[in-house]
């Protein structure tokens, strides 16, 4: 059971919605589970921001599989591989303009309105972020006022970033899903990660999971890179293709 901190009792207690960012993945699975027993029902707002062709195929349905909530989808305007082709350049773990644009930016304006909608002014915004994913993520803070979301004027609004299960390891993760009488989604079987089929963080074992289920999205992402000479992956300082470091050819 999460251990809830003050901060989050008190904004409980005020009436702040919680709305829950569901890749459809097995963090923010474990994490919507843990939700529903320490925030009222009423409080709760579950959210996907839909990627698209770039994502795995079935995950809407499993979100709504296993979530007693209204399932929210947001979209942002482009999709990825238009992103990618118009700055012809990959996203990268320094620069992830995927998560801002086509995931946080459309979140947060759904996150804008809804409060509005209800004459609500408190909204924490839920995310499934780990400490155990990556150094980067260990050193964010699980819990901050999210001061550029946040406004002090003739509208009122106080936004919160939180992590809920921060602190949860890989196997705890599966262990809360295994508890709420759950499944992962079918891709853990092989993958790491979900989200995108191909993620510019993915391991190759993940990758190679994508092209074997999506070859012809695989394609779509070999032929963009030839298009506009750059590549997803690096070898050292040397740029690879996406075919030699997934091993795999595009049919
Ligand atoms: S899953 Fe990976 S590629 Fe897709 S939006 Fe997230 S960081 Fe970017």
């Amino acid at each position: 059971m999460l251990e809830v901190p003050k901060e989050i009792k008190g904004l409980i207690k005020d009436g702040a919605i919680f709305y829950v960012s569901h890749s459809g993945g097995k963090d923010s699975q474990a994490m919507y589970s843990i939700l529903r027993k320490v925030v009222p029902s009423e409080q709760i707002v579950v959210i996907h921001a839909d990627l698209g062709e770039v994502e795995w195929e079935g995950v809407q349905e499993h979100i709504k599989e296993y979530t007693e909530h209204e399932v929210w989808v947001v979209k942002a305007k482009k999709d990825f591989l238009e992103m990618v082709e118009v700055r012809k350049k990959w996203p990268s773990a320094a620069y992830r303009q995927c998560t801002s644009d086509l995931k946080r930016g459309p979140i947060m304006k759904f996150i804008r309105n809804d409060l509005k909608k209800r004459g609500a002014t408190i909204a924490v915004n839920c995310m499934g972020i780990r400490a155990a994913e990556s150094a980067a993520r260990s050193k964010k803070d699980p819990f901050r006022f999210n001061k550029r979301e946040s406004v002090n004027g003739r509208v009122q609004r106080s936004v919160y970033d939180w992590l809920p299960i921060f602190d949860l390891s890989t196997k705890e993760v599966f262990q809360v899903i295994e508890a709420a009488g759950q499944k992962p989604f079918w891709a853990y079987k092989k993958n790491e990660r979900l989200s995108c089929v191909f993620c510019i963080m993915g391991c190759v074992n993940d990758l190679r999971h994508g092209a074997e289920q999506r070859p012809e999205l695989y394609k779509k992402y070999v032929d963009l890179e030839k298009k506009i000479g750059h590549t997803m992956f690096m070898k050292g300082r040397e740029p690879i293709s996406l075919e030699d470091y997934v091993g795999i050819k595009a049919i």
